[in-house]
């Protein structure tokens, strides 16, 4: 079995400072994800499945229709694998509606004046995102177990509760120590990706301009996201 722990928003600078060695593994570095015109998670992952920079496909969509985005499997390098399992990843087999909410509590947060009202909506945000992180990692965990192929596991933790507390570095440290536990957990040859990192931006987090990527086997140097459909058919 091949796993890619799948990790929206990993920032290369935080896996170092809260020194995450099992997220960094034997080799790890940037991913270059300069050829978009900015870091935008559906497109991202869209292109790392389908080798190709899908940017124009997905931005024709608009910003509201491009997550209801889903390419078929025969357009993806999954196709390459008698029994993959792919969990929640965007684009692909992602729960529209958990997602969906997210964007709603993310709206309402920043659509009101009220200091109350915000803090009473970032809980509520904040709780959804870790009802679902463990839902994912006990599916992930599980899978780990079966006989599949190849499996890869989407986590957006980091991004969606680095959007509203990333400033909170409390909150973030123990985030990126479990990204780290979930890491040490597979016992297969693996990929640890990320689409784009987070930055900093007052309180709050903003995609970074790089990914980050990390491996057991083999200095990747600098790859493009759309490099990894090859590399990971390479590892079979
Ligand atoms: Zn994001």
């Amino acid at each position: 079995m091949i796993v890619i722990l799948a990790i929206d928003a990993l920032e290369y600078t935080l896996v170092e400072k809260y020194q995450c060695e099992n997220l960094k593994q034997k080799y790890y570095g940037k991913t270059d994800i300069s050829e978009f015109s900015e870091p935008r998670t559906m497109v991202l992952w869209s292109s790392f499945m389908t080798g190709e920079n899908k940017e124009k496909e997905i931005l024709k969509l608009g910003d509201k229709e491009m997550w209801n985005a889903r390419f078929d499997i025969k357009e993806t390098f999954f196709y390459n694998f008698q029994s993959p399992k792919i969990i929640d990843l965007p684009g692909f087999s992602y729960d529209k509606k958990i997602h969906e909410e997210e964007r709603e509590l993310l709206k309402a947060y920043f659509s009101t004046d009220s200091t109350e009202e915000k803090n009473k909506i970032r809980n509520d945000y904040n709780a959804h995102a870790f009802s679902h992180h463990r839902e994912i990692k006990n599916q992930f965990l599980d899978a780990m177990k079966g006989d599949h192929d190849f499996l890869l596991g989407y986590f957006s933790i980091a991004d969606v509760i680095g959007h509203l507390n990333f400033g909170n570095s409390l909150m973030m440290k123990m985030i990126y120590k479990d990204l780290d536990e979930i890491a040490k957990e597979i016992k297969q040859n693996h990929i640890v990706l990320s689409d784009h990192g987070m930055k900093a931006i007052g309180q709050f987090g903003d995609h970074s301009e790089y990914g980050f990527w990390s491996t057991s086997f083999k200095d990747l140097n600098n790859p493009k996201i759309t490099d990894f459909s090859k590399i990971i058919v390479g590892m079979m």
